[in-house]
């Protein structure tokens, strides 16, 4: 029988704006066929031109699925250059990531525009994973834990319960990313740990047992075993090693 950790395994791979078409179909195909079975949920979250011909190659895969990097916090309607929750499905995407650092600090998304774009991905039957994170100085203030519980909060507070069991949450400490810099395992578990008491508290100890709890930031073959042996860590959201594909799978198999 599966322990609650192995149950929330998960890996995924942020592309970001990298690949053209053709290289993406490429890198997905290739770790498809090198993954073989996987015991979890691989993810590949796309730029949205891939999306499409990505769900043809996941689709026969066992436990692979694509995501998307953004999705609009609109139904539908007049909202040029944005993607509603309903197109994503219908091209066959499975997660969306609402919230990376990147989208906070470049694009000014802030907590309510995030929140809506979870309830979004939700109506649409889409796993919204959800990532938050420290800034450097916020954390040479001593602020973390005040930072993320405010992220939290933000992106959270119109939720009870049930809906929180579709989510999934990846920590970013935005010092880590693109960085090279990887969170100590330690840093990184006393975070999830927090995170998992502040789940605890609002939404009771099954939404916190049960949540997928992510580590994002500077993920290498070299140092995902440690950290995913972290109680509180059970996957990896990865940038720069998930177009690699050996270092993406070795990844996966950490
Ligand atoms: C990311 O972009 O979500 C990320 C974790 O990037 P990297 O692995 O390159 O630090």
């Amino acid at each position: 029988m599966s322990t609650l950790k192995e149950k929330r395994r998960l890996v995924a791979g942020n592309w970001k704006m990298n690949l053209d078409l053709k290289a993406g179909c490429d890198l997905a195909t290739e770790v498809v066929e090198q993954l073989g079975k996987s015991d979890f949920p691989v993810v590949f979250c796309a730029p949205a031109i891939h999306l499409h011909a990505l769900s043809d190659i996941v689709k026969d895969a066992s436990n692979v699925y694509s995501g998307a990097q953004d999705i609009s916090s609109h139904e539908s309607g007049a909202h040029t250059g944005e993607i509603s929750g309903g197109q994503l499905k219908s091209v066959g995407c499975s997660y969306v990531l609402v919230g990376h650092s990147e989208r906070r600090a470049f694009h000014g998304e802030t907590g309510d525009l995030l929140a809506a774009k979870i309830s979004q991905a939700l109506a649409n039957d889409l796993t919204p994973i959800y990532c938050f994170g420290e800034t450097l100085d916020q954390r040479q203030a001593d602020q973390e834990e005040e930072v993320v519980a405010r992220q939290l909060h933000e992106g959270f507070a119109h939720l009870d319960a049930p809906a929180m069991k579709n989510v999934v949450l990846a920590y970013e400490p935005c010092w880590a990313i693109g960085t090279g810099i990887t969170a100590s395992p330690a840093q990184a578990q006393a975070i999830h740990k927090f995170v998992r008491s502040w789940l605890n508290e609002r939404f009771g100890d099954s939404v916190a047992n049960t949540t997928t709890i992510l580590y994002g930031g500077s993920v290498k073959p070299g140092n995902a075993n440690e950290l995913f042996s972290q109680p509180d860590i059970d996957g990896g959201l990865i940038g720069g090693a998930s177009l690699k594909p050996a270092d993406f799978i070795a990844i996966v198999n950490a």
